[in-house]
């Protein structure tokens, strides 16, 4: 499986969340039903000139003149940040991870066979793909469903300075300006490889000539993965890839995310809570779960609503698992735990369907709930096969950990509140009610519910 991945000149957004998730899905369960996956999920680290018309300014060099650092230092920095917010959603790493700027050579020999198939054309130092003559032999469109016909008509008019022949045809090699800092040697030019022939390049290398399941975002499908199969068709004569899979995008409050609409927000600003639009910090799990009550292929939408609608669901849902070993078992079941099964089995099944999965885990929850009353009851066999399914499919499959129980399970935290909760009692003593204020909003900021006792205090992590 390859996926594309991040172009590292800035912050993880919730952009960048979707599709991580998404193929985190795919990868944890393609694993966990016995398929040994290989995952590769490129770091795109050459300043590319991310548009269609192969211009404008590249974005990692903009950065690094901008805070004048190395071109890498930049690279380097958001490389380790969308590591270090992968981690905190709890996804899991790829199997492989190539950067586009490791993997020159390979591009340089990709854009040489499709040079000698006759499909791309030197002008200026740089290299163009050809997409007429391409569509001539071959179906261009076949993935977007758009028509080389329409794409012309739609083009601007090259104004004779241009170095393409046509406005449909993207680069395979630019050459580099004289400011331009990221630049490698090639047979034709100091430059740079086209966006395009990285994934093409890394899927080849690692995945071979044929694999299995190409992933992204929607955002990615025309004209990134359309260049991918024309590229593979041109070099290869054959198409790399059996299965493309897109996840959706995502709006908040009903609208597409943008710089310029003031709702571009980072995944450290959901952690915490640092945002206008934001009401409060939202955890990782919080912002995981709420991805995975849609279905990849749906859009979905980012409200303060929706998310603290997930975080009580998520939080239902967790209780429920904690009951799971407080149930007293039986000599008969009254529930029936093989159809739950199945029915999760199903929903994974019919195209990582996690909403439904979801909807049958909260079905379990009234069981779990009602089998804790009383009302109903179960096997110690059915029993083990209820906590399996939970921790199958809530810990392993839909990749969900307890964030806040687990935090003040721990040792070291209880003592730290402790602490400070003597010290505010001191300060209280003393008559200093700014430091005692100043410790208990600290804590109540923290999601830290604190009550007052006679002769002490009592305190829990909520959330
Ligand atoms: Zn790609």
């Amino acid at each position: 499986m390859y996926v594309c991945g991040p172009t590292v000149y800035g912050h993880a957004h919730l952009g960048h969340s979707r599709p991580a998730i998404t193929f985190d899905l795919v990868f944890r369960y393609l694993q966990h039903i016995g398929y040994k996956v290989r995952y590769v999920r490129n770091i795109t680290d050459v300043g590319h000139l991310v548009n269609d018309a192969d211009e404008g300014e590249d974005k990692i060099a903009k950065k690094a003149k901008l805070d004048q650092l190395e071109p890498m230092e930049v690279v380097q920095f958001f490389t380790n940040s969308y590591r270090r917010n992968m981690l905190q959603l709890n996804i899991l790493p790829p199997s492989i991870e190539p950067t586009a700027s490791g993997h020159i050579i390979e591009q340089i020999d990709l854009v040489k066979r499709i040079l000698e198939n006759g499909y791309a054309y030197e002008s200026a130092g740089s290299i163009y793909f050809d997409v007429e003559k391409y569509a001539k032999s071959f179906d261009y469109g076949k993935l977007s469903g758009r028509r080389i016909d329409d794409l012309l008509s739609n083009t601007r008019d090259l104004d004779g300075q241009d170095e393409k022949r046509s406005g449909v045809d993207f680069a395979l090699w630019k050459k580099a300006q004289p400011e331009h800092i990221m630049r490698w040697s090639s047979p034709w030019s100091d430059g740079f490889p086209g966006w395009h022939a990285e994934c093409t390049a890394m899927s080849k290398k690692y995945l071979g000539e044929k694999f299995d399941i190409h992933g992204g975002g929607m955002d990615l499908l025309f004209p990134h993965h359309e260049a991918e199969i024309a590229q593979s068709c041109a070099s290869l004569g054959h198409e790399a890839v059996n299965y493309w899979m897109h996840n959706n995008m995502i709006t908040i409050n009903g609208q597409k995310m943008g710089k310029s609409l003031g709702n571009f927000i980072t995944l450290d600003q959901f952690f915490s809570g640092d945002h206008p639009l934001l009401e409060r910090a939202y955890s990782p799990m919080v912002i995981r779960f709420f991805i995975l009550q849609a279905q990849y292929r749906s859009t979905l939408d980012f409200s303060n609503d929706a998310l603290i609608a997930a975080e009580k669901g998520l939080e239902r849902l967790f209780k429920a698992m904690e009951l799971l070993d407080k149930i007293v078992v039986s000599e008969n079941s009254t529930v029936d735990v093989a159809t739950l099964k199945n029915n999760c089995y199903e929903a994974m099944n019919d195209d990582f369907n996690s909403p439904i999965v979801i909807a049958n885990l909260f079905d379990g929850v009234r069981m779990i709930n009602s089998l804790n009353d009383g009302k109903e009851s179960i096997t110690a066999t059915d029993l083990d096969v209820l906590k399996k399914l939970y921790s199958d499919f809530v810990l392993d499959i839909l990749g969900l950990k307890q964030e806040a129980a687990a935090a003040a399970d721990n040792g070291v935290l209880k003592e730290v509140v402790d602490f400070l909760l003597n010290l505010r009692m001191e300060a209280k003593t003393n008559k200093d009610w700014a430091t005692s204020d100043k410790i208990r909003n600290g804590l109540t900021a923290l999601g830290f519910d604190i009550k007052d006792k006679k002769d002490g205090f009592e305190w829990e992590l909520k959330k």
